[in-house]
């Protein structure tokens, strides 16, 4: 909905987006602002003045049966204004929902007025503990001291509360010194750089740290050079630091499409090579190796096969309903790259077995998601993708000649855009065609 807003600064009136309902299932991205601070933020189109907007609002997760509503203690609400307005927001969830989603708990919204309190609740449903925040806002605290102090009582901070310098606290100096150097503010940035480096060698966590950067820095540089990691790659560096669970971790989670059956058969022939040459040291730290990381094997084996029940019930649900465009719509949140891998598998099963008709309703449902997609991007990329579907030169002029309106330079940028995500994906192979259409509509401006 949107609301009119006065700017406070130079008095312009102007509109701006308010959302009251969250939904942990149903509106994951409004959550996700909510956490990061940007939702409802309103900012004035004349002097740039703004700010998060007080309004109430109501959050709802099935799965912890949390349905809350703020009413901002700012607002002055007598109690029947409360009531009514908890009353309003608690309906609109209920009315969208089928019969049999609703629940017994969403009959008795908890009112809540403290933004804190409010807050605390929705990250609880992420699993961010009231006593994790505390510490997180300590550590804070103790990351703006230390950025100011003189070396011995930086010194002294370090020792006295090195218990709160953990990979958090260096992921927030991070993000300070990304800050500083956004801001570009060059001593802020050096003394936050200063304070790091110093942290990385004087704590246990900080070279621990840096130990892991250097063995995924060395395992990446040989991908690339490789051109694309391998079973006996990842091996290579895993036995390099072998023992040292920190590293190991951090290499597999690299490494995840490389630990495969084909992995493990090489790992066992390392071991059984150490035993033989009578190294059974060597033999031991390597088979405990072997036995961690089959269980993060196992773990992943388990969350995708999770992952792909997951999308095959969401396509039988899809299959199932009378309306098609309806259902894939209400199922939006769960359309994946897995439910995309279970839809093609199965639509090539169908082909193989020779099933006309399965076939033909996958392949709807197929084209239903594309089209939705679609419709949803915006006129300048549904143009390149047509670009790039087209057969020759001949039909891509064709297809400019046709958009003639969307020829500007902002196309140009569009291009730029997605051929920068492109070479970050390591696709080099597809900016090829897409540095020819550049040339193509260039040509035209
Ligand atoms: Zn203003």
């Amino acid at each position: 909905m949107h609301t009119q807003v006065t700017c406070p600064q130079c008095g312009t009136p102007y509109t701006a987006e308010i959302h009251q309902v969250i939904d942990s299932d149903e509106t994951p991205e409004l959550k996700a602002r909510l956490i990061s601070g940007q939702l409802n933020i309103a900012i004035c189109p004349n002097c740039g003045a703004g700010g998060q907007m007080t309004t109430p609002m109501l959050f709802h997760d099935a799965a912890h049966e949390m349905f809350i509503v703020y009413i901002p203690q700012e607002m002055n609400l007598a109690y029947e204004q409360r009531e009514q307005i908890v009353g309003q927001l608690a309906r609109q969830v209920m009315d969208k929902l089928p019969p049999e989603k609703r629940r017994a708990y969403m009959l008795q919204p908890q009112t809540i007025i403290s933004m804190q309190t409010f807050m605390e609740q929705v990250l609880e449903t992420e699993g961010i503990t009231k006593e994790m925040i505390q510490r997180q806002q300590k550590q804070l605290e103790l990351l703006q001291k230390l950025a100011q102090a003189d070396p011995d009582v930086a010194d002294y901070l370090i020792k006295e509360r090195i218990g709160e310098i953990d990979e958090t606290f260096f992921a927030m100096l991070q993000q300070y010194i990304d800050g500083a150097a956004q801001a570009q503010d060059n001593k802020q940035m050096v003394a936050l750089t200063n304070l790091r480096a110093k942290l990385m060698t004087e704590t246990e966590i900080g070279r621990q740290m840096e130990k892991r950067q250097i063995a995924l820095h060395g395992l990446n540089r040989e991908a690339k050079a490789q051109n694309g990691l391998s079973s006996e790659l990842l091996l290579k560096h895993l036995l390099k630091h072998a023992g040292d669970e920190g590293v190991e971790n951090a290499l597999v989670m690299a490494g995840q499409p490389a630990l495969t059956y084909q992995f493990f058969t090489l790992l066992t022939a390392e071991i059984e090579k150490k035993e033989k040459a009578g190294d059974l040291a060597a033999a031991d730290k390597l088979t405990g190796m072997r036995t961690r990381l089959l269980k993060v094997f196992d773990d992943m084996q388990a969350q995708s096969q999770k992952l792909l029940a997951d999308a095959e019930a969401t396509l039988q649900a899809i299959l199932a309903a009378d309306d098609k465009d309806a259902a894939i719509q209400a199922n939006a949140a769960k359309i994946d790259d897995a439910f995309m891998y279970v839809l093609s598998s199965r639509i090539a099963q169908a082909d193989q077995q020779g099933n006309a008709a399965e076939a033909q309703a996958l392949n709807a449902i197929h084209e239903r998601i594309i089209k939705q997609a679609e419709s949803q991007y915006p006129p300048e990329i549904l143009l390149l993708n047509q670009l790039m579907e087209a057969q020759d030169e001949a039909a891509q002029q064709k297809v400019l000649d046709e958009n003639a309106a969307l020829l500007t330079g902002e196309l140009v940028q569009v291009l730029d855009a997605v051929m920068k995500q492109f070479e970050d994906a390591g696709r080099e192979e597809v900016n090829g065609r897409l540095r020819d259409i550049k040339k193509l509509v260039e040509a035209r401006l």
